[in-house]
């Protein structure tokens, strides 16, 4: 089972329990036990406590524990046997298993698009963002990122395989051709490894390709069947942090691919020091291995509620951090890469988002989760107040008022600066029920995307609630009602009172 080719996204169980819960240790005991025993290498558990992670217990309405879900689909509620998870687990798991090669077939597609896009963007004939241009400030791709690995342990390996997708599927392999032609034209596989990775340094660390994702590549090592590539101020490394894991699994993923998909030969791509967690440089240690098996990367073991709490914790002291980090970069008192400077192209931010959103439908969740504490802890608070006493509001306001705060509040130029998105425009939906809408144009992680019927802004969304909540001291709704990627114009966040 597990040998079938094309599967390669783990499969994520979400265990809901609670402290106060009688059911729940027996429960988790036999999903770990059924889990461990024969699914290991597909499936990856989340225990996740209902009073801990508010977002997750209210986007899937869990109202009684221990609840079991695969996706966003309930399959197990209240006390079971060994034998119903097991039965249940299997049934389900070859439906996801099937419909996951649909799944995968979707994102080639659209790596190849969102790449397609950014080929044309950096080469000047068509801008995805016409009235501000394509590059964002690299503080929106490292939040994301620094965000989604201190919340969640499989985010490592979900954004290696995305990035292995963008390096086998998307325009990767025709920009390193044609920085160096003649990988195409080196018959012995040695050399052509060689070619490559010439071509690989310049695409990280030239101007050749002008997407800026780090400001230096090197090769540090080589034979005919690995490499050590050390790579410095990459997009996702570039603040220094207390990070113990690497951060760049995105880059390890694109690099085995693009070698995959150039060498012909199943590869595997490993980070072994890293910028995030205080080390000089990132470095890759890429090998060129004979089958599938050996290209294998191994699961993290799965979460218990112990270590997700930990974890949590963790992340809400990073995160300030990183923010405050970031914001001095903004604000251009601090450059974080002195040579190339602190914008990256918008595909990398959405490489890895919409590759992400396309694997693993939790991970909307974990981004509102993110974006939300940001909005809660992060700097510029002192603006919203700033900007209420311009507009003669006190605080706490109500929510229109708070809309309007933040319809200015967006737009200041510590805001600005970073060139998320273009325009932002407010509307009122239902005054009566105290509904509104906040619309924002070209937004970084959705410009250009296709339709492909997903929505990509919770982490913006999150944000936008977090912010409101401060102006209003109580926590709205916020959602995202259109996005570019269900074929607007626009994404619009719809704004309303917690019921
Ligand atoms: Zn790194
Ligand atoms: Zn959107």
């Amino acid at each position: 089972m597990s040998d079938r080719p094309g599967v390669t996204v783990p499969i994520r169980l979400k265990l809901f329990t609670s402290e106060h819960c009688f059911a729940c240790p027996e429960v988790e005991t036999i999903v770990y036990q059924v889990v461990g025993s024969s699914m290991g290498d597909l499936v990856h558990i989340s225990t996740i406590d209902v009073d801990q992670e508010q977002d997750a217990t209210a986007k899937y309405g869990i109202y009684e524990v221990p609840t079991l879900m695969l996706n966003d689909e309930i399959v197990l509620q209240g006390s079971v046997t060994e034998d119903d998870v097991r039965d249940i687990l299997w049934t389900r798991i070859i439906e996801e298993i099937l419909n996951s090669e649909k799944m995968a077939e979707l994102r080639k597609q659209n790596m190849l698009k969102i790449t397609l896009n950014a080929m044309y963007s950096v080469s000047e004939e068509t801008l995805v963002r016409p009235y501000i241009g394509d590059y964002v400030h690299i503080g929106t791709v490292l939040v994301t990122t620094l965000s989604l690995y201190s919340l969640d342990p499989l985010m490592p390996e979900l954004f290696y395989i995305a990035g292995k997708e963008v390096g086998k599927y998307g325009a990767m392999q025709h920009h390193l051709s044609t920085i160096n032609p003649r990988i195409g034209t080196s018959i012995r596989p040695k050399k052509r490894f060689q070619e490559y990775l010439k071509a690989l340094v310049s695409y990280y660390g030239g101007v050749e390709v002008p997407y800026l994702l780090a400001e230096n590549a090197e090769i540090k090592d080589f034979s005919e069947d690995h490499a050590i590539i050390e790579i410095k101020n990459l997009v996702t490394a570039a603040v220094k942090s207390e990070f113990t894991e690497p951060t760049c699994s995105f880059t390890a993923g694109e690099i085995a691919g693009s070698a995959e998909a150039i060498m012909g030969k199943p590869t595997i791509c490993t980070e072994i020091a890293c910028q995030s967690k205080g080390d000089p440089a990132c470095v890759f240690k890429l090998e060129l291995v004979e089958n599938e098996d050996q290209a294998k990367r191994t699961l993290p073991p799965s979460e218990t509620k112990h270590d997700r709490a930990e974890r949590r914790e963790r992340f809400f002291e990073l995160i300030h951090e990183v923010a405050l980090e970031l914001q001095s970069s903004l604000l251009m008192k601090k450059r974080l890469r002195p040579k190339i400077g602190d914008f990256v192209h918008i595909s990398a931010l959405q490489t890895r988002i919409m590759g992400l959103k396309l694997m693993d439908e939790f991970s909307s969740t974990l981004l509102y989760s993110a974006g939300r504490e940001l909005g809660v802890i992060g700097p510029n608070k002192g603006i919203l107040a700033e900007i209420a006493k311009e507009l003669n509001i006190s605080l706490p306001a109500g929510l229109k008022d708070a809309v309007r705060i933040m319809k200015k509040y967006l737009v200041h130029p510590s805001n600005y600066l970073g060139r998320e998105y273009s325009f932002i425009k407010m509307k009122v939906i239902d005054e009566e029920n105290d509904e509104y809408a906040i619309q924002v144009y070209d937004y970084a992680n959705s410009a250009g995307a296709p339709n492909l019927g997903v929505k990509f802004c919770d982490f913006f969304a999150g944000y936008l609630a977090g912010r409101i909540h401060i102006i209003t001291d109580e926590p709205p709704i916020v959602e995202e009602t259109q996005c570019r990627g269900t074929g607007a114009e626009y994404c619009e966040f719809l704004i309303r009172p917690m019921e």
